[in-house]
């Protein structure tokens, strides 16, 4: 007959885990060895639960405390990152930033809790219509950007007008009021509009701003822009 002790490894009154020990020997635990294995169990609680706090502090230190996406510091972290990866593995890579119109509006007419809730909408959407993309982020207050990794500027731009229409043509409902908004969404890539991080991120931004300045509810790449200087 088997011998076998299970020690629950217990942190601040909440079970974590289980210490199973087993042997093929009857009455192989000792009174003094459980002693000793409860004590193992007590620094196993703590060293989990350390391990837990640091990737939990570590998963809020890049991530936008609203909308859950990555932020503004770890987007460009990500991005150097990629720009440094291209110098080994060249490739493209295409950046979004999406702008909410008339944001502005929303807050004044229905309050800034409201809008809050539609960032958080919004940031959903952004997930599931981009998903599989490399990085997300909440790039300032109501823009976003998007890194798509080995994508060339139609691929984005298919991408990006998809989000675009999807966001036009459905409308949240906060505190049963309906809401629609829209989007404009400038678009770069290296390494045809930009050799550089600083270029790509001017570049996609300016290509926004045409959007803006167009009329708004419109993706426009730097090509868009390229032409009309
Ligand atoms: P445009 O179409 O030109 O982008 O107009 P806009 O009104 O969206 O842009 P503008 O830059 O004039 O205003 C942005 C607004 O976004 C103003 C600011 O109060 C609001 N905003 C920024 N961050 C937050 C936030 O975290 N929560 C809420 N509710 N509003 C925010
Ligand atoms: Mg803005
Ligand atoms: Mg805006």
């Amino acid at each position: 007959m088997c011998s076998s002790d299970l020690i629950p490894i217990i942190y601040e009154k909440d079970v974590i885990g289980i210490f199973a020990v087993t042997s093929k020997e009857p009455d192989a635990i000792s009174s003094f060895q459980g002693h000793l294995l409860n004590i193992v169990a007590d620094q196993a609680a703590m060293s989990i639960t350390n391990a837990l706090l640091h990737s939990e502090v570590e998963r809020l230190a890049i991530t936008d405390g609203l909308t859950d996406l990555y932020n503004h510091k770890h987007f460009q972290e990500r991005l150097t990152k990629e720009f440094q990866r291209i110098e080994r593995i060249p490739h493209s890579l295409s950046l979004m930033i999406i702008d909410i119109d008339h944001f502005k509006r929303i807050n004044d007419a229905y309050g800034h809790p409201t809008g809050d809730t539609v960032l958080v909408k919004l940031a959903a959407i952004l997930r599931k219509i981009l998903r599989g993309i490399d990085v997300l982020a909440r790039y300032g207050g109501e823009e976003f950007a998007a890194v798509l990794i080995n994508t060339e500027t139609s691929g984005a731009k298919k991408m990006a007008e998809r989000l675009r229409s999807h966001v036009m043509n459905n409308p949240f409902y906060v505190d049963e009021k309906k809401l629609t908004i829209t989007v404009s969404i400038g678009i770069a890539m290296h390494p045809h509009d930009a050799a550089t991080k600083e270029e790509l991120i001017s570049k996609a931004d300016q290509a926004l701003y045409y959007a803006k300045k167009n009329g708004r509810n419109q993706v426009c790449t730097w090509k868009d822009v390229g032409k009309k200087v």
